[in-house]
């Protein structure tokens, strides 16, 4: 997926859960923003990514150490991220937002042939090669993610409205 892709899907999981812990509306611009920034954050792991090269300070030694959607792009990461958040930012829905940008970006990626190392360490990778990165099949299913987080949380009232 391309980063243009991963932005936009991240800010609508941003906005998804905005609408889902009822934020008061002027706060959504926050989780939409905080949603796009935490979906470019797994990619830190390759140097040549928009955040590997925001902070190579971080990406420069774990591109070394550690391989492309690797620890970054896995569960083990993001179980441990909610545990310090937990521990440090106890109940802050903003920075779930950031969160539920990043497994946005872990999730968008498995739709692709290469998938995610999503148990890391262990080696198996997880996919299932429906987009190839930068064709139009990519533009549809992004879009279909978009529209979906974005209903979704209104699906009550969409499936009042269709019922009449
Ligand atoms: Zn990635």
């Amino acid at each position: 997926m391309t980063g243009a892709s991963h932005r936009i899907v991240g800010m609508a999981a941003g906005f998804s859960l905005a609408a889902f812990t009822s934020t008061e509306i002027w706060q959504y611009p926050l989780f939409i923003m905080l949603g796009g920034l935490g979906a470019l954050l797994p990619d830190v792991d390759h140097r040549k990514s928009h955040a590997g090269q925001i902070i190579p300070l971080i990406s420069i030694p774990l591109s070394w150490f550690f391989e492309h959607r690797g620890i970054t792009h896995s569960a083990t990461f993001v179980v441990f991220c909610v545990f310090l958040m937990q521990t440090y930012y106890p109940n802050q829905a903003w920075i779930y937002a950031i969160l539920i940008g990043y497994v946005s970006h872990i999730f968008s990626d498995m739709l692709t042939a290469k998938g995610v190392r999503l148990f890391w360490p262990l080696k198996s990778r997880i996919g299932i090669p429906l987009i190839t990165t930068g064709n139009t099949g990519e533009s549809f299913i992004v879009a279909l993610i978009v529209a979906g987080l974005i209903m979704y949380p209104y699906h009550n009232q969409i499936i009042k409205i269709i019922n009449g």
